[in-house]
């Protein structure tokens, strides 16, 4: 969702409250950042936030971090934080490649990847976020009971993020190729903006949540 540039956008970010603007000198301290401690949850590559300020809403009482590589993409969300506040919700402008020097290990309870670029090149299989790589960024700073939930409409980046869960250590609590005919799974279903565009044409959406394997069946698949 690269928006052409906005003008005056990193401005507005850095002049931003709502904007971590020194993400490194927090790791491990964000709860002093909330003024409280409260679970905390990550949504990586948010685009204009929707789905993250929508789910902060619904929980006040979880905390959320939103992180967004571009400038003129982000600056969307924070006019809408302007508009309606939420207490619970921060932004920090990175590429989530960082991800392992801005939190602590074990800070965050769950991560959320919607529509994440697909990298359609194998060569650029390590950027994306589903990759082997990026667990493993990921398993260092969740809770080891943590979880990651995953959703696209692009069935070859799902089957090529599926393929990478035995490898990397994680295995799937639900798997579903089509989301919105999933009654169960759909309860509480946060809609993105992506998800919204592309199932109004039609896309079925996949869905994972993945946890770690935990360290007992890791060891038997292991030998
Ligand atoms: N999640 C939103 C949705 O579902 O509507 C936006 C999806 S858009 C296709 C992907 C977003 O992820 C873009 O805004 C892009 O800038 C951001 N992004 C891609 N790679 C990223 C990275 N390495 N770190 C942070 N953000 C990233």
């Amino acid at each position: 969702m690269r928006l052409k540039n906005v003008p005056g956008s990193r401005e507005a970010i850095a002049a931003s409250r709502f904007v971590i603007h020194d993400p490194q000198e927090h790791a491990g301290k964000w709860a002093e950042v909330f003024g409280r401690t409260a679970p905390l949850h990550i949504e990586i590559g948010m685009g204009k936030g929707r789905f993250l300020m929508e789910l902060a809403a619904r929980n006040p009482d979880i905390d959320y971090i939103g992180i967004e590589k571009y400038s003129s993409v982000l600056i969307r969300a924070i006019q809408k934080m302007e508009e309606n506040e939420l207490p619970n919700v921060r932004f920090i402008r990175m590429d989530a490649e960082e991800i392992g020097e801005v939190f602590g290990p074990g800070e965050a309870d769950r991560i959320y990847l919607n529509f994440s670029d697909p990298w359609p090149k194998d060569r650029h299989a390590k950027r994306r976020l589903t990759s082997r790589q990026f667990l493993e960024r990921y398993e260092k700073i969740l809770k080891p009971e943590g979880t990651i939930e995953f959703k696209t409409d692009n069935r070859p980046l799902f089957d090529f993020s599926l393929e990478e869960l035995e490898p990397a250590g994680w295995q799937a609590q639900e798997v579903t190729f089509d989301l919105h005919q999933d009654e169960r799974l759909m309860q509480n279903n946060v809609m993105t903006e992506y998800e919204a565009r592309f199932s109004a044409a039609g896309n079925p959406i996949c869905k994972y949540i993945i946890r770690r394997r935990n360290s007992e069946e890791k060891q038997d698949k292991d030998k």
